[in-house]
């Protein structure tokens, strides 16, 4: 049997500055480039099918680099301790090399099983950090200039000359549940693969760029002045540190002020991600369990309108069907329905979450649990921020070009009655062919009182000593030295 190191990619799809991928090339043994969809998978909310539709798109793509040498990305799906156990009858496997996923519970789970099936087997899993992501990490003290060193580091040029592959010949006979990678197409939802991703970044350093922090509250410009690299950072198109030296790259042709905006957000990728690697638990239990007492009951018409973008607060409805078309919302309009869906209409963020988690195509565990409890205000450290969809509405969207667009229901009416259609008078009704409650559904809530119950409960609780005991213990964990603290309250 032939010696093989398994190169196994997860959220890092890409054959540039590579880590385990560079070290299998110094291996001296032939290398197996492998992709496992996980069956699991198929039964969650969480991981929808928008996510494997991007993995394919990228894993085309590679496979297109990886032509001319004879091989590609065995891509199977199934149950991943299973496909270990198949190929370690069919190789001799001398190592696996991958980059430790800071992921759900359920991928923790999994890899759980398959280190201890590979310790069982003799073989050694080699778990390469991602940029700045600390596995056990105990303080944040020299976390920032890590990051920093990290992303300044020369990228690793990867050879494939210097490879031996596993040809496509042989692995397309093993016994596996194959899975068709798909040619990257334009449309609605951003196509995924490398060839994209770089065509993002060029665009952006290029031109898009200007602009970026006057637009990046907008929900219809952000889409053109924001980088749009989320999704293929999210599943590895394109490495921190390559986008980061090339925005550095740009920074004296460019707007400086727009590119450093850029860059700082860059790091808090990291560091979102970070506090996730530290206390994975956050995908289900509040980060602060003092909030523990208030938004049990879900209320299932609620959540559906919220879903299906039927709240009756237009900027609300726009966004959530823009999403779930799209894949795509800037941070605001996230951040805002988050709020909406948790402080107004008071439901339990967990259901939130699971449901934006499947319809961003940029899903990152790492960054969208955090972010969800800032905005939920469950981590008792940050600010509570009850955003009013209808200020937000005037303030970002005030001739409602991104509500229009969305809601075709309410084109009819002037952009001056767009935002508040519940308002119309009976002539106005008549006057615009549109009917109240009827043609779009009156507000779910009443956003003056459910604001501000929500902002009395929850400084409420925030003042408790059960929560001041908590942040204490949340601070302790996550940050270290007073200006680190006032760092992350800045964090959007
Ligand atoms: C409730 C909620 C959930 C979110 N879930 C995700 C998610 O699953 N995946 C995801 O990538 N981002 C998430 N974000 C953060 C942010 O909204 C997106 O990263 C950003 O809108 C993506 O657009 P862009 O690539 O054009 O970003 P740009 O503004 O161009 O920023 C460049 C990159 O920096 C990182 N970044 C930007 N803003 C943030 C931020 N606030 N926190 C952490 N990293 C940031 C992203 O990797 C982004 O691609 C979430 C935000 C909220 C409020």
């Amino acid at each position: 049997m032939q010696s093989v190191t398994i190169v196994w990619f997860k959220r890092d799809l890409r054959l540039s500055d590579h880590a385990p991928l560079f070290h299998a090339l110094n291996s001296n043994r032939k290398i197996l480039l492998l992709f496992i969809y996980d069956s699991f998978m198929r039964g969650s909310t969480l991981h929808s099918e928008r996510h494997l539709h991007f993995q394919l798109e990228s894993l085309y793509d590679l496979n297109q680099q990886l032509k001319h040498f004879n091989t590609g990305i065995l891509s199977v799906e199934g149950n991943a301790a299973e496909i270990f156990l198949m190929l370690s009858e069919h190789f001799s496997i001398g190592e696996v090399v991958s980059y430790r996923e800071s992921g759900t519970s359920d991928t923790f789970a999994r890899d759980k099983i398959i280190q201890k099936l590979l310790r069982s087997k003799g073989i050694h899993w080699n778990e390469f950090p991602r940029t700045g992501i600390k596995r056990g990490c105990e303080s944040r003290q020299t976390w920032c200039s890590d990051w920093e060193e990290q992303v300044r580091g020369e990228a690793l040029i990867i050879d494939l000359h210097k490879g031996l592959f596993v040809s496509n010949t042989e692995f397309n006979q093993l016994p596996f549940k194959h899975l068709e990678t798909r040619t990257p197409q334009k449309r609605f939802v951003q196509p995924g693969g490398r060839s994209y991703a770089l065509q993002y970044l060029h665009s952006f350093l290029v031109e898009r760029h200007r602009g970026y922090f006057k637009h990046i509250s907008k929900p219809e410009s952000a889409r053109f002045h924001c980088s749009r690299l989320s999704a293929y950072i999210a599943w590895g198109n394109l490495s921190i540190s390559e986008i980061w030296q090339k925005a550095q790259d740009t920074l004296l042709e460019g707007s400086r002020r727009d590119l450093q905006q850029f860059v700082t957000r860059l790091k808090w990728q990291a560091h979102f991600v970070q506090k996730f690697e530290t206390d994975g638990r956050i995908e289900f239990e509040n980060q602060n369990a003092a909030f523990n007492v208030v938004r049990n009951d879900v209320n299932l018409h609620w959540v559906k309108a919220w879903k299906d973008g039927l709240t009756g607060y237009p900027l609300v409805d726009a966004c959530m069907r823009c999403v779930a078309e799209t894949g795509y919302l800037n941070f605001r309009m996230r951040a805002m329905v988050v709020s909406f869906f948790t402080h107004h209409l008071w439901q339990p963020w967990q259901v939130g979450a699971e449901w934006l988690g499947a319809q961003f195509l940029d899903f990152e565990p790492g960054i969208h649990f955090p972010q969800f409890q800032m905005q939920a205000a469950t981590t008792g450290l940050h600010t509570i921020r009850i955003y009013d969809p209808l200020k937000q509405s005037l303030e970002h969207d005030l001739d409602a070009v991104f509500i229009g667009k969305w809601l075709p229901e309410l084109a009819v009416l002037p952009a001056g009655l767009i935002h508040q259609p519940h308002l119309l008078t009976p002539l106005e009704e008549r006057l615009y062919n549109f009917r109240r409650g009827i043609d779009y559904p009156l507000p779910l809530v009443d956003i003056k009182a459910s604001g501000s119950k929500a902002g009395e409960m929850l400084w409420q609780i925030l003042k408790s000593q059960e929560a001041q005991r908590e942040s204490a213990r949340i601070l302790k964990m996550h940050v270290i030295s007073p200006a680190r603290k006032k760092a992350m309250r800045s964090l959007r």
